[in-house]
């Protein structure tokens, strides 16, 4: 069973490298099972959660936290089972969906600045400005030529980001196309989850391949030192937790967030 750090190494989309999303197993288990994930996880949401009191306490910087994955992949389900760790004073959720005619009418980064957290606090991107290299490039809503320049783009702008404070880090859910083929199936055979299937969803899904090659080349491209893609293997929700939560605790934990230094106050005040 690796240590979390190296687990964290294990995931990372090294800087530079070529990725091949289908290569890495997202079956992967890293030798844990669910009943010994589960302690494991509930200490790594304890760490996040004492560690974003002392991040919002200080006020100094920000965290962004990008999730991406194809539909299915656990996204939602990521935000409700890891993030609630963190407190909702400070923590602010952004959904990313299809562009409205004013959003249209802009830049494709001006949507996301507006959304970027601020001092103190992490953002979670629910979707992103990933979206505009990934279905824009397969649906041909753009150009080549406009989106193949858009992954320099990606970089300069996060890299702005990481110059004014804030902490990038991007997670890609990855499952594989039968684990998505049991997701939907379940989705539709539930009432309370048939609401957010649709037969849209089973178009995309004839798109798996060219959506793989445009994910191979996201990760290859936009994975910085400011600002790193991790593959989550996300057959196993478990895993998925655990190694999100794990990463999500060990970079705050990696800025030493600190409470503030306590004002001036006279010793042993009892307040009357
Ligand atoms: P969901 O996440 O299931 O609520 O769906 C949101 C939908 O919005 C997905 O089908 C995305 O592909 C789509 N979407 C998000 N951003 C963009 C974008 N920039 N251009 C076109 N479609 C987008
Ligand atoms: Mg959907």
């Amino acid at each position: 069973m690796p240590h979390p750090t190296a687990l964290r190494d294990a995931l990372l989309v090294k800087p530079g490298s070529r990725v091949r999303v289908e290569k890495r197993d997202p079956d992967e288990t890293f030798g844990y099972d669910n009943a010994g994930a589960a302690p494991r996880i509930e200490k790594q949401l304890e760490r996040m959660a004492e560690l974003q009191d002392r991040f919002w306490a200080e006020g100094k910087r920000s965290l962004l936290v990008v999730l991406q994955g194809i539909d299915a992949a656990g996204k939602d389900g990521t935000i409700q089972k890891v993030m609630e760790a963190f407190n909702p004073q400070g923590c602010i959720v952004s959904s990313f969906k299809v562009p409205t005619s004013e959003e249209l009418g802009h830049d494709f980064l001006w949507r996301i600045h507006k959304r970027t957290p601020g001092k103190g606090e992490i953002g979670i991107f629910n979707r992103s400005h990933y979206e505009d290299v990934l279905v824009v490039r397969v649906h041909g809503l753009a150009p080549k030529s406009v989106w193949s320049k858009r992954y320099d783009q990606i970089n300069d702008f996060e890299r702005t980001l990481a110059a004014s404070g804030t902490t990038i880090v991007k997670f890609f859910l990855s499952i594989d196309r039968d684990e998505q083929r049991k997701r939907f199936q379940a989705r539709y055979d539930d009432p309370t989850k048939r609401w957010k299937f649709s037969l849209g969803d089973l178009e995309e899904r004839k798109l798996w391949d060219d959506y793989q090659a445009a994910f191979d080349d996201m990760l290859s491209k936009t994975s910085t030192d400011w600002a790193p893609w991790y593959v989550i293997p996300a057959n196993r929700n478990w895993l998925r937790n655990l190694a999100v939560s794990t990463i999500l605790a060990d970079t705050l934990a990696g800025l030493k967030p600190a409470y503030p230094a306590p004002p001036d106050l006279p010793p042993n005040l009892v307040i009357e």
